[in-house]
């Protein structure tokens, strides 16, 4: 089945409800409430990932290796005797994620693909954790990859991963400006994001951990702008601390 661009499930969604994209009040109160009412005999989590694989290349298609449960970092599954273990959210992924964090990759190998699996790789078996840190990875194609399925914490954001999205564009952002078409792609997905989980903030990387430089300088500086398409407020302040 031929894939579809973001571009076109955006449109998708907006199809559905009325959307106006800029007026938070527009798009909380048209899209929310009749997105709910339409789609409320299916479940969430199905209705969600046909939204996404409409969109998105899935990580059989770019390659990914399976999660390691007995990595090093991340060994096994939560529980409370294993606070930093895979967690798999239980419920609403609404009542859980508030904060969409960018950041960039540095690495950047011959193509999309190929830098996704790079990173996997270094994730796993530098850093010893189950997967790749981030749930989804923009490229400078303008394709978006699956990473970290969502209904998983991810670890890329260290001391506030519970209830953060981990988007990770494609490149290294302090030494070149990312192109529009991946801005843009990046912008409909954080877009769609807001709107399915209801989220309140985005933030980059470096405004939750002060010791990087992440999304480098030429990303930072279009965060505002991406934050205000998706009716979110710019900074660390939705992040709600975890209850372990
Ligand atoms: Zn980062």
């Amino acid at each position: 089945m031929p894939k579809r661009t973001l571009n076109e499930v955006h449109t998708a969604v907006e199809a559905g409800p009325p959307h106006a994209p800029a007026p938070v009040t527009a798009r909380c109160g048209a899209s929310r409430s009749g997105a709910r009412r339409r789609h409320s005999a299916r479940p969430q989590a199905a209705q969600w990932r046909e939204e996404l694989q409409a969109g998105i290349l899935e990580r059989q298609d770019w390659g990914a290796r399976e999660p390691d449960h007995d990595a090093e970092n991340e060994t096994g599954f939560y529980g409370p005797d294993n606070p930093e273990g895979w967690r798999v959210y239980e419920g609403d992924l609404r009542a859980i994620y508030r904060t969409v964090v960018v950041h960039h990759s540095v690495l950047y190998e011959t193509d999309d693909p190929g830098t996704m699996r790079a990173i996997q790789q270094q994730h796993m078996e530098l850093r010893g954790w189950a997967d790749i840190a981030y749930h989804f990875g923009v490229g400078q194609s303008a394709q978006v990859f699956a990473g970290r399925p969502l209904n998983v914490r991810g670890t890329h954001v260290e001391g506030f991963n519970t209830g953060s999205v981990g988007v990770v564009f494609l490149g290294d952002f302090s030494l070149n400006v990312p192109a529009p078409a991946q801005i843009e792609a990046g912008r409909r997905l954080i877009d769609w994001l807001a709107l399915r989980l209801e989220l309140t903030h985005l933030a980059g990387h470096s405004d939750f951990n002060s010791g990087t430089d992440c999304p480098g300088q030429y990303l930072q500086e279009v965060l505002g702008a991406l934050a205000e398409s998706a009716g979110l407020a710019l900074g660390t302040g939705g992040y709600v601390p975890d209850q372990v």
